[in-house]
């Protein structure tokens, strides 16, 4: 690892930001976080992967792979992060670094890759991926990203984080690292309001962030930035000049809602698109933040006058579902800010949560879950295919949600099974989501296929 990664790489991990470290003394903070990575722990997605993740919804930049091409084919198009515009990032591009290379270096490769995307696509950027192989055999990146935007005059934007460096998570913090570096700032918008905000670790995934935006809209709220959901490049280049922002994951981009309030004092809090009340309470966050930053103090009432005609809109519509719903019991097996945020939506609606799972969240995402659920429901951690089975079978679930991963799981125990995570294909953000939520629930809950399946075969009896 060169040393310039190296001294990011600690950074990220020292981030003031990040609930883990705000628990430890002045000493521990300094060593940083100093958890050796096993072998084997970028099965969850390695640090260009979450890099990838991060900055793969800006919808009309190239994004080019420096590596073999595996790696390329690993991360592509693995989430349905959806664009209003451009399709361009959904084109897979690599060097597809081979054996010569390897000998030789990759850089002139790398070099004529971007000439070629630049006369084909003429992107109005490219980001450029570096990857174990690339890293190892030293191509770098930087110089030839730099001599690149130079010689054709369009922002080249070295991504550095090789999946060696990391898990996901990290990878995720260093692509935010490079837009901080390369993007946020370099561009200025035609015009500043003082509604502008940023959202940020919102990636539009099955368009949920489309689900927000018309309400925005209607309070007369610009969304200057999508960080990064959406996103066109010259809209990150410019959100330095948003009044507010609202982060919406806490692990993946918390250094980039940091440094912007301290680089360009925009306030930021943490919020939940999921659960009506905690759509509600965003809302209004975001009015209150935007007015202590001099937006007109009518913004609150107009706030409240709509939060209170969506929620009558949304529980009148769940109204056939709620009864049906109430008191099922659902298992949780998602990560992050879902981990709490879906457990006080599932709740509203009637439904008792069993267990939820707690790899990937916060202390303070633990601590949340912790005063939400009883006394008796599982905080599922890190588990075994066949404990999470046991569990299924003794928690006695009726539903359980959770990624693609864990479905045939529940298949296996003859459970219904909703996909919750990146993959799936419904949106559930902010009002018409959570109507969207329940219907999909008492879908699958009252699928006749599962009566079927648990009748015993004749030659059982
Ligand atoms: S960057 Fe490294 S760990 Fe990640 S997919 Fe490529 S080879 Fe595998």
């Amino acid at each position: 690892m060169s040393a310039k990664l190296a001294v990011k790489v600690q950074e990220v991990l020292n981030e003031p930001g990040c609930d883990a470290n705000q628990g430890k003394s002045e000493k521990e903070r300094k060593k940083g976080c100093t958890k050796q990575l096993v072998p084997g722990a970028a099965a969850g997605g390695c640090a260009f992967d979450g890099a990838k993740i991060a900055l793969q919804p800006l919808t009309d930049v190239a994004h080019l792979v420096h590596g073999p091409i595996a790696c390329e084919g690993n991360s592509w198009d693995n989430r349905s992060a959806n664009s209003s515009g451009s399709t361009l990032y959904r084109t897979g591009f690599t060097t597809d670094i081979g054996e010569l290379d390897v000998i030789y270096g990759g850089e002139k490769r790398l070099y004529r890759s971007i000439k070629e995307i630049i006369e084909k696509y003429d992107p109005p950027a490219i980001f450029v991926y570096q990857t174990c192989v690339t890293a190892l055999i030293g191509d770098d990146i930087e110089a030839v990203c730099k001599a690149a935007a130079q010689k054709f005059g369009k922002p080249v934007i070295p991504v550095d984080a090789p999946g060696f460096v990391g898990n996901k998570n990290l990878g995720n913090k260093l692509g935010g690292e490079a837009l901080l570096d390369y993007v946020i700032g370099t561009a200025e918008p035609e015009y500043t309001t003082p509604y502008d905000i940023n959202i940020i670790g919102e990636y539009n995934l099955s368009g949920e962030l489309w689900q927000i935006k018309p309400l925005l809209d209607e309070l007369g709220i610009r969304l200057l930035a999508c960080i990064s959901g959406d996103a066109k490049y010259k809209e990150v280049a410019y959100s330095h000049r948003a009044k507010a922002a609202m982060m919406v994951c806490s692990k993946a981009m918390i250094n980039i809602a940091r440094k912007m309030e301290e680089r360009y004092n925009i306030p930021y809090f943490e919020g939940s698109f999921y659960g009506v009340s905690d759509m509600s309470d965003s809302l209004r966050q975001i009015s209150g933040l935007l007015v202590r930053q001099g937006a007109p103090a009518e913004l609150l009432d107009r706030t409240e006058a709509l939060i209170k005609r969506e929620e009558a809109r949304a529980w009148e519509r769940m109204k056939s579902y709620t009864p049906r719903l109430q008191d099922k019991r659902v298992l949780l097996i998602t990560g992050g800010v879902k981990s709490w945020s879906v457990v006080a939506a599932l709740q509203e609606v009637g439904m008792d949560v069993v267990g939820t799972s707690t790899k990937k969240s916060t202390v303070e995402d633990k601590e949340k879950i912790k005063g939400m659920m009883a006394d008796d429901a599982h905080a599922v951690d890190d588990m075994t295919p066949r404990e999470l089975y046991k569990l299924l079978k003794d928690s006695r679930a009726d539903i359980m949600l959770s990624g693609g991963r864990s479905q045939f799981l529940a298949l296996k125990a003859k459970m219904p099974w909703l996909d919750i995570n990146q993959e799936r294909h419904y949106a559930y953000a902010g009002y018409e989501g959570m109507v969207e939520l329940v219907k999909q629930i008492d879908k699958s809950l009252y699928n006749p296929v599962w009566q079927q399946v648990r009748i015993p075969a004749p030659w059982e009896v």
